[in-house]
């Protein structure tokens, strides 16, 4: 027997139990979790830098904090979100008790990207868990450094028949999905999520699907355009703009373009000084692959017309590629078309909010929008005429992390939400449970249907809102 199905076997004998650990078996393991990962956050850095050049400070705060967040927000939070929880008995069911079971959902297969490894593999993983799941994980390929720390830290806290991390690739994933999961977590590219929802479908197991798209930025006249070029430009400097909530391309007001382009060079120039190919305050782009796949983006757009205001992708290191911002953009280029994720910026201009909104809904529902703008009807206008997961306004990328907003897609970017208690609630089966403990005679609507049987039913229908 393969070793995954070996592991599958095991934690499938093992679910009922692992559904029935009570809060403190939990609680231990998340103590454990977290001490282990303060006491090892060097190698976690060194990790995540070996694998492609991570800053520490990326590490720290997108990686290890959004974790430690969780395990906190389970300390506090695990007893009250495990507890049942009692339903009203309207009057129809007087004599009886109702409430609702937290139970997990029994074995569930974990896939994990390369982007953010650690903290996309863990935060699932230790919510897989509080909730009562067992859980094989299949981290990515290309995060070899990364896996060898989690799996180190997973080993001292859970057994394999709780947790268990199994390293492949696409292979691997592929027989994975062929076994009867009951729940499926997904987070990587719409085009594999729509593989793993038919995976998913043949055993009817759940899903949540955290997937991508092109996340818009739009800049509203007459707001601080410094202050936004920079924070847009530092939401495609983070882990050089491979982020799944990065912004994708940003529609400015034709009239703010100059002052847009001259701030957001500015701020790239005097972080990285000229240096950033030497900068150890820059993320490598994970391989050569994906490096060659934005050069050739790059390339695509400027045969198409482009104008590259600043940056490019030629540098001695394959694997660097500078934050660029092109101009003069259309909907032919490549770089219009899927999400980019890297540090390239397509800048459209616009003339009024309606057709900014109209550029946005041309594409399929992205995860993130951002809106910067100190007009509420304005930021309202956009909210209320476009779909995507989630939104932050005046800032990019900070609302991901905050810790108990539901974070996922909506229809082409995700499905499900997760973060805080809306990812204990899907890793859950809320089971409800009627209990009758007092018969007040319900039986006596058993057949046979009698006229006055039917007289009774007939004033209880007319009645029917004020008796629940
Ligand atoms: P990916 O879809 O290529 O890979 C994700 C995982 O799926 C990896 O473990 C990989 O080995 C596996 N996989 C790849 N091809 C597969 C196949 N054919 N069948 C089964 N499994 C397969 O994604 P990636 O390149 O690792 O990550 C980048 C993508 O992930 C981007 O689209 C990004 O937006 C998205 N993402 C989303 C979130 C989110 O939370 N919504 C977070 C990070 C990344």
């Amino acid at each position: 027997m393969s070793i995954e199905n070996q592991v599958f076997e095991v934690q499938k004998k093992h679910k009922i139990q692992m559904k029935n650990t009570s809060a403190l078996y939990r609680l231990e393991k998340i103590k454990k979790l977290k001490s282990l990962i303060l006491e090892k956050k060097d190698q976690i850095n060194e990790a995540l830098a070996l694998d492609f050049h991570k800053p520490h400070l990326e590490t720290e705060l997108a990686e290890i904090m959004p974790v430690l967040g969780m395990l906190n927000l389970l300390e506090k939070e695990l007893i009250d979100w495990m507890s049942d929880e009692r339903v009203a008995s309207p009057l129809l069911f007087k004599g009886t008790k109702n409430w609702i079971r937290k139970e997990g959902k029994g074995n569930s297969l974990i896939i994990s990207p390369w982007n953010y490894p650690f903290q996309l593999t863990v935060y699932p993983v230790v919510t897989a868990f509080a909730a009562g799941n067992t859980s094989i994980v299949k981290p990515s390929e290309f995060t070899p450094h990364t896996n060898k720390i989690i799996i180190e830290i997973f080993n001292e806290v859970f057994e394999q028949k709780e947790v268990c991390i199994l390293e492949g690739e696409v292979e691997l994933s592929t027989k994975l999905l062929k076994m009867p999961f009951d729940h499926v977590f997904f987070t990587g590219s719409t085009s594999v999520g729509k593989i793993v929802m038919k995976a998913a479908s043949e055993h009817l197991a759940s899903v949540v699907l955290e997937l991508g798209g092109k996340s818009p930025v739009i800049v509203d006249k007459g707001c601080d355009i410094e202050k936004a070029a920079k924070k847009i430009m530092w939401g495609k400097i983070l882990n050089a703009g491979q982020t799944c909530v990065a912004p994708d391309y940003v529609l400015v007001h034709s009239d703010d373009k100059e002052k847009f382009i001259n701030a957001s060079k500015k701020f790239v120039e005097e972080v990285y000084q000229n240096e950033l190919e030497s900068s150890d305050d820059y993320s490598h782009i994970i391989t050569q692959r994906h490096a060659d796949r934005l050069k050739d983006l790059i390339e695509d757009a400027k045969k198409l017309g482009a104008k590259v205001e600043f940056g490019d992708a030629d540098f001695e290191n394959q694997r660097v590629v500078a934050p660029t911002i092109l101009s003069e953009i259309n909907s032919d280029m490549k770089i219009m078309q899927d999400e980019i994720f890297g540090p390239v910026l397509p800048l459209i201009t616009y003339d009024s909010i309606d057709s900014a909104i109209e550029y946005v809904n041309q594409y399929d529902n992205a995860l993130a929008m951002y809106i910067f703008s100190n007009s509420k009807p304005v930021m309202n206008k956009i909210m209320d005429n476009t779909f995507n997961g989630g939104v932050t306004v005046n800032d990019v990328l900070i609302g991901v992390s905050h810790p108990t907003l539901p974070f996922g897609g909506a229809g082409k970017s995700g499905i499900g939400k997760y973060h805080g208690k809306h990812g204990f609630d899907s890793f859950s089966n809320l089971r409800s449970v009627t209990r009758r403990d007092m018969d007040l005679g319900t039986s006596y609507f058993y057949p046979p249907y009698t006229q006055t049987k039917y007289k009774i039913v007939n004033s209880l229908l007319k009645k029917f809102s004020s008796l629940f």
